[in-house]
C-alpha cells in the first residue's frame, strides 16, 4: 500500500485530498496545527484504518517514521484575511515549512507536490494568466507575505529538483470553493453566503469590477491528483476559466440564496488583483483535465453545506467587516 503525507489536512483542500487518496487505496498520514483548520473536517475519518493524524507545526522539523511515497504540502493560511492576521506564520510555513518537507521528501525518496497559487501572478498585467508569466507582485504590500512565501516556495522546490534530482510537482491553484470552507475565513464565497444566511447586506470591496474565476473543489482535486501522477515538474495552473466580476457574482448569490438584503460597498483592499483567469491550455494538454462542474451547480452544493451549519457556527463570524483591517 502506498503512503502519502498531506500537510494542511484539517483545512479545506487538505481534507478533500485525504478523502481522495483514501478512496484511491492509499494510506494517508494527515498533518496540521489547526491554525486555520478545523478538526471537524477530518472527524469522518476517525477510526479509518487507512488514516492517521499527526498534530504538528510544519515550520518545526518534521519527523515521520517509516516509508513515504508522496508528500502533498498544503499547509498555509489561504484567505487574505487569515494571512493579514498571521503574516509571520504565513511567511514561515511557505518558506521554513516547505524547506522541512523538501528535506523529508529527499530523505524518504518521496515525490512532493506543493500547493502554489495564482497569487504568484500578483495583480496580473497578462490576461488570462499563463504559466510563463512572471507576475506583478508588491513585495512589501500587505499581501506580499503570502505571495512572496509562495514564490519562494516555488523557487526552493525547483532548486531541490535541479540540484538534488528530487521528484517535484507545483500546482498553481486558482480560487477554489466548496463544502468545508470556513464560513468566517473572509473569502468572498463564504462571506457572501454567510451574510445571506444571517440576513446581512453583502459587502462588495471596491466597485466590484474586479474579476475572479471560481473552480469547484472536486475539479481542483482531480487536477491535483493527475498532476501528482504525471511526470511534469514545472508549474501547472489548475482552475476554472469561467470569469465573473464580483458585482455580478453578488447578484448571482442574491438569486441563489433568495436573500432580500442589498449590496453595500467597502474599500478595496490594497493590491487586490483586478482580474484573474487561469489559462488552462497546459493542464488540458498534459493532464487531459478540464473542470466539469459549472458555477451554478457548485454554488448550490456549497450553499447547501453552509445552510447545514449550526446557529453557533453561523454567528461565529470573526470577519464580518474587515475592510478597515485589510488596508492597515
Ligand atoms: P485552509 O486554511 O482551509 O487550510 C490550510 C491548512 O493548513 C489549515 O488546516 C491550517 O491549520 C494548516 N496550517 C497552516 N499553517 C500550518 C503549519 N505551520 N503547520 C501545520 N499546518 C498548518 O486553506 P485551503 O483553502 O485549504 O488552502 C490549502 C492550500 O492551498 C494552501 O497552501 C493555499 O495557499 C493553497 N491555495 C488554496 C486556494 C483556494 O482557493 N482554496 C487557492 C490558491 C492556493
Ligand atoms: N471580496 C468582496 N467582499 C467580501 C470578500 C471579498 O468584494 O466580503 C472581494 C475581494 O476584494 C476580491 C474578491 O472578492 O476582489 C475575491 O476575494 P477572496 O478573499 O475570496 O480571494 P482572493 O482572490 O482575493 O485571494
Amino acid at each position: 500500500m502506498k503512503r502519502v503525507l498531506i500537510t494542511g489536512a484539517a483545512g479545506f483542500l487538505g481534507s478533500h485530498l485525504c478523502d481522495r487518496f483514501i478512496k484511491e487505496g492509499y494510506y494517508v498520514t494527515g498533518m496540521d496545527n489547526f491554525i486555520t483548520g478545523d478538526k471537524k473536517n477530518l472527524s469522518h475519518l476517525e477510526g479509518n484504518p487507512n488514516f492517521e493524524f499527526i498534530e504538528h507545526d510544519v515550520t518545526e522539523f518534521v519527523d515521520i517514521e517509516g516509508n513515504l511515497d508522496y508528500i502533498l504540502h498544503f499547509a498555509s493560511p489561504a484567505s487574505p484575511i487569515d494571512y493579514l492576521k498571521i503574516p509571520i506564520q504565513t511567511l514561515k510555513v511557505g518558506s521554513l515549512g516547505t524547506h522541512n518537507l523538501l528535506g523529508l521528501a529527499k530523505a524518504k525518496k518521496a515525490r512532493i507536490l506543493i500547493a502554489s497559487t495564482s497569487e504568484v501572478y500578483g495583480d496580473p498585467l497578462v490576461h488570462p494568466q499563463t504559466e510563463d508569466y512572471y507576475g506583478n507582485v508588491n513585495t512589501i504590500g500587505p499581501r506580499g507575505v503570502y505571495d512572496e512565501a509562495k514564490r519562494f516556495q516555488e523557487s526552493i522546490t525547483m532548486a531541490y529538483h535541479r540540484f538534488h534530482g528530487l521528484e517535484t510537482r507545483i500546482v498553481r491553484i486558482f480560487n477554489t470553493y466548496g463544502p468545508r470552507m470556513r464560513l468566517n475565513d473572509g473569502r468572498v464565497i463564504p462571506a457572501f453566503m454567510g451574510q445571506a444566511l444571517r440576513g446581512e447586506d453583502l459587502t462588495i470591496f471596491g466597485d466590484g469590477s474586479q474579476t475572479r474565476s471560481f473552480c469547484y473543489v472536486d475539479d481542483q482535486i482531480e487536477g491535483i491528483y493527475r498532476l501528482l501522477l504525471s511526470d511534469y515538474s514545472l508549474p501547472v495552473n489548475i482552475g476554472n476559466p469561467n470569469e465573473i466580476t464580483i458585482k455580478d457574482f453578488a447578484e448571482e448569490i442574491i438569486k441563489l440564496t433568495g436573500t432580500t438584503q442589498k449590496v453595500i460597498y467597502k474599500d478595496l483592499p490594497v493590491n487586490d488583483p483586478m482580474q484573474r483567469q487561469p489559462d488552462i491550455t497546459l493542464a488540458k494538454k498534459l493532464l487531459d483535465w478540464e473542470p466539469k462542474v459549472g458555477r451554478s451547480e457548485g454554488m448550490k452544493i456549497t450553499f447547501d453545506f453552509f445552510k447545514s451549519l449550526t446557529e453557533e457556527e453561523l454567528y461565529k463570524s470573526e470577519h464580518k467587516d474587515f475592510s478597515g483591517y485589510i488596508n492597515k
